[in-house]
């Protein structure tokens, strides 16, 4: 059994994310390394590497492999730097920022997912994820600013307490557009000068708080 998901692991790391052009070799060895499945519900597990979303209870999704290796490479990590995500869910996204930096910070409005997180997490052995429930519109003041930071979940528009969170040089990716479709985008700050690149289309679920769409 181990072996039946390392396989698949490995061909998802080449057909899924290499051969459409992923080049970030510490991307590509944190998403050979870890076990997507254990992240996913039991009855899932034989899908879990499969090349599109799944399902993760009360209306999420985990996201599918490529976009987790799209926004991580597009984050440019080194591995010294501290890290914002919004949106834990499953936690898979967050184990991936957890192998390729130096501190995670994840917020998560629904706590049955952020518990669920927080468990697998834990039992992996990293010691250098914090993960709160909260509204993460208002992203996480007390560990800011932050080298980088993450939403996956999508967004009206880029919310304020994110930008102001973001440290000099550092880039925040995060899907903006309406309900049904978004661009990701990538944000940068420079001598407080905020520019955006945007990357290509995406689906992602709502992102539901103050600074997002309301409930
Ligand atoms: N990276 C996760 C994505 C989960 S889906 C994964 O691949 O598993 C997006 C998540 O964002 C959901 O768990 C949803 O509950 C959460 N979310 C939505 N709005 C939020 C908000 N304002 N603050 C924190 N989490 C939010």
């Amino acid at each position: 059994m181990p072996d039946q998901f390392r396989i698949a692991r490995e061909r998802m790391v080449s057909q899924q994310l290499a051969a459409r052009g992923i080049r970030d070799e510490r991307v590509l060895a944190a998403m050979s390394k870890v076990p997507r499945h254990l992240f996913v519900d039991e009855a899932l597990r034989d899908q879990s590497y499969s090349d599109f979303p799944l399902p993760i209870g009360h209306g999420q999704t985990i996201s599918q492999p490529y976009i987790v290796a799209l926004m991580t490479e597009l984050l440019g990590l080194q591995g010294h730097e501290k890290v914002l995500e919004i949106g834990t869910g499953s936690g898979y996204q967050t184990a991936i920022l957890a192998e390729l930096s130096r501190f995670v910070y994840s917020v998560e409005r629904i706590s049955a997912l952020l518990f669920r997180a927080k468990t697998i997490l834990h039992g992996m052995g990293y010691s250098n994820v914090h993960i709160k429930l909260d509204d993460g519109t208002w992203g996480w003041r007390e560990n800011a600013p932050y080298d980088a930071i993450l939403v996956t979940a999508g967004a009206p528009y880029v919310p304020e307490p994110l930008l102001e969170q973001l440290a000099d040089s550092a880039v925040m990716v995060i899907p903006v557009g309406d309900e049904f479709s978004q661009t990701l985008v990538r944000v940068h700050k420079s001598a407080g000068r905020i520019t955006q690149e945007t990357i290509t289309g995406v689906r992602f679920v709502k992102l539901v708080g103050e600074h997002g769409w309301r409930e």
